[in-house]
């Protein structure tokens, strides 16, 4: 893999695609920096190297055209914290006159970051002349964007036609990369998948992608009664996908054919409202009364869950237990977690991703107990499903 680890940047202008699509209060102040700063090592290499750094992002979803609301110069004062001691300039616009000029004037050591590329319809469109533009900036090409690394835009993926050779993944994304790898390849066994969320048609994917590679998938969530359906089990009013019956049942049958075990939560923590203020009973789950709805995982089906996970050299989780936010249904999917941060502590190597888990975890603190846990929803699914990601793509060609 690529990596500017054993490149020195000295004199160069690296374009860097870095993802700032940070949360903005009412002020227009960052609320929450994570993403800037964990693209800091990958600018100061090249700063330290002696050379100067050009970067890209996109931060929300602009129409097309400057909106102010949307500007990347908000970001700024939460760029300089993070980069004490260095000279950050601001170009007004991505490309055009503006954008060369500040490119051209940027000495060694300095920052430049370029206004929202989404202010370009180009940039999502994958326009070749707009990513020429964009690449005409610098003379090497960075990606640390794991967030956007599955979309074909034009800084994230069709840019890196014109670097050649000069173009390399950043750290963070190189941290993604070798993490997730880790889950998909040369995996220390056993290994248990925990997938759970709403929906079975947005997870068959990762099922289908895991089912020759795991000893064990636990399945949680809302998804848990469609697989229930396909049994023959009573479901009640839980959330069900009648279209998916017919892929849960081929889930079911590959997992026979490659020797996994298959295991749904014995017991619901169910309401006859999806609210917390309805009838909460604990039901098995393949008989879930009329007019009730499963919820939750149960007591026995943590204490099951538990089990299979304290027994795991490597985890990987994606999607809650339970509707984890309402507190009445939260217990599943923080004992889950706690689980793995035990197993972790035992010596697994666990990874978290998709957003929802990720959100779970840091609810419930536990973000510190688990090895890895990746910044990129939409992309670390796609990973997952065994798609190769245009981002990283364009690197390696
Ligand atoms: P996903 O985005 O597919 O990972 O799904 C996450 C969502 O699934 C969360 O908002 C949960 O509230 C929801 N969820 C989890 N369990 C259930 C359930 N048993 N019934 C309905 N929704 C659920």
């Amino acid at each position: 893999m690529k990596t500017i680890r054993d490149i020195n940047f000295k004199n160069v202008k690296a374009l860097i695609r870095v993802d700032f699509n940070v949360p903005l209060n009412e002020k227009f102040e960052v609320t929450d920096d994570t993403r800037i700063r964990a693209a800091i090592p990958t600018i100061r290499k090249v700063l330290n190297d002696g050379g100067s750094a050009i970067l890209m992002s996109h931060l929300g979803r602009p129409k097309g055209g400057f909106d102010q609301k949307y500007s990347l110069k908000h970001v700024l004062p939460a760029l300089q914290a993070s980069l004490p001691n260095t000279v950050i300039h601001f170009a007004a616009d991505c490309i055009g006159p503006q954008a060369e000029e500040a490119a051209a004037a940027l000495k060694p050591g300095e920052v430049l970051l370029l206004e929202n590329l989404r202010f370009h319809v180009e940039e999502e469109k994958g326009d070749t002349l707009f990513s020429q533009q964009l690449a005409s900036l610098g003379n090497f090409y960075i990606n640390d964007a794991f967030g956007t690394a599955h979309r074909r835009h034009a800084s994230t993926a069709v840019i890196a036609e014109f670097f050649k050779d000069r173009k390399a993944l950043g750290f963070l994304m190189a941290e993604e990369v070798k993490n997730i790898g880790r889950v998909l390849e040369n995996i220390e066994r056993p290994y248990v998948a925990i997938i759970g969320g709403a929906k079975v048609s947005s997870k068959i994917n990762i099922l289908k992608n895991l089912v020759d590679k795991v000893d064990h998938f636990i399945i949680g969530g809302g998804m848990v009664f469609t697989f229930i359906k396909a049994q023959g089990g009573q479901v009640g009013n839980s959330l069900v996908e009648n279209e998916m019956l017919e892929d849960a049942q081929n889930i079911l049958e590959l997992c026979v054919k490659h020797g996994v075990k298959f295991h749904l939560p014995v017991d619901s923590v169910c309401s006859d409202k999806f609210g917390e203020d309805g009838i909460i009973k604990v039901m098995d789950t393949h008989q879930i009364e009329s007019g009730f709805m499963g919820l939750d995982i149960g007591p026995k089906a943590i204490e099951q869950f538990r089990q299979v996970i304290l027994s795991a050299k490597t985890i990987l989780w994606n999607g809650p237990m339970g509707v984890f936010e309402m507190e009445t249904f939260q217990k599943g999917t923080q004992m889950i977690g706690i689980a793995i941060a035990d197993a972790t502590e035992k010596g697994a190597f666990s990874l978290v991703g998709g957003g929802d888990s990720v959100a779970a975890v840091n609810k419930f603190n536990l973000a510190t107990s688990i090895s890895y846990v990746s910044t990129g929803g939409g992309a670390m699914l796609e990973f997952m499903e065994g798609i190769k990601l245009p981002g990283i793509a364009a690197i390696e060609s």
